[in-house]
């Protein structure tokens, strides 16, 4: 099996040529084409998986149509450290290239200015911790009622951090009619009913 049988674009399966991936990793075969296709995932899966590519790839398949307005995203992806969102924005630059996505990191360390000046104008991808997510809501400068798709990345070290509460909030605000990937490298009792709470009848995949 290769990328283009999961039925990526060109323009995605070209920057993924580039990056030297031949092959899909098991999470990426049973994602990426599931993703594509409207549903939403449980994916258990550890760092190494690839299963950032997992959800990366196939979102930025369905981003690239469509157009980003004031203070909307149209993804939204939570992270729960500033370093893996970065790492996830780095992802979204590298496969994106070829198509013109918008993008802003909601993540301390950065001026609140700098990140209302891109909500302001307008991105297709939205990729935050809770607590700054939550912060510039409650400023005003962010609408969530435009999310079409979130993804909760490494959902268990968010319960570690405290996160949940935040997340829960968070999924209340959007608006129910969404697409919603969770990953996680395990699945304890709390993040199962985060799942179940806010997914629509996902496909559980284990690697
Ligand atoms: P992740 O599990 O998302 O943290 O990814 C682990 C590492 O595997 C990253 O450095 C990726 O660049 C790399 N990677 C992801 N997918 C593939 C693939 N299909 N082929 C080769 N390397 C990959």
């Amino acid at each position: 099996i290769t990328f283009a049988d999961l039925g990526l674009g060109p323009n995605v399966l070209k920057a993924v040529t580039e990056a030297g991936y031949t092959h899909p990793t098991p999470i990426q075969a049973e994602a990426i084409p599931h993703v594509i296709a409207g549903g939403d995932v449980t994916g258990v899966a550890q760092t190494g998986t690839g299963k950032t590519a997992a959800f990366v790839l196939p979102m930025i398949h369905r981003l690239a149509r469509g157009r980003a307005r004031a203070r909307m995203p149209r993804c939204l992806i939570l992270c729960p450290t500033r370093e893996l969102a970065a790492q996830v924005a780095e992802q979204f630059e590298k496969y994106g290239k070829y198509l013109k996505l918008t993008m802003a990191l909601l993540i301390g360390g950065v001026s609140f200015k700098e990140q209302e000046v891109l909500l302001q104008r307008g991105v297709d991808v939205l990729i935050a911790t809770p607590g700054r997510l939550m912060d510039q809501f409650e400023r005003g400068k962010l609408l969530l009622m435009g999310v079409d798709y979130l993804i909760i990345d490494e959902a268990d070290r968010m319960l570690d951090m405290g996160f949940i509460p935040d997340i829960e909030k968070i999924c209340s605000l959007l608006p129910p009619r969404r697409q919603t990937l969770l990953f996680s490298a395990t699945m304890p009792p709390e993040i199962a009913n985060l799942a179940k709470k806010f997914q629509n009848d996902p496909k559980k995949i284990e690697v």
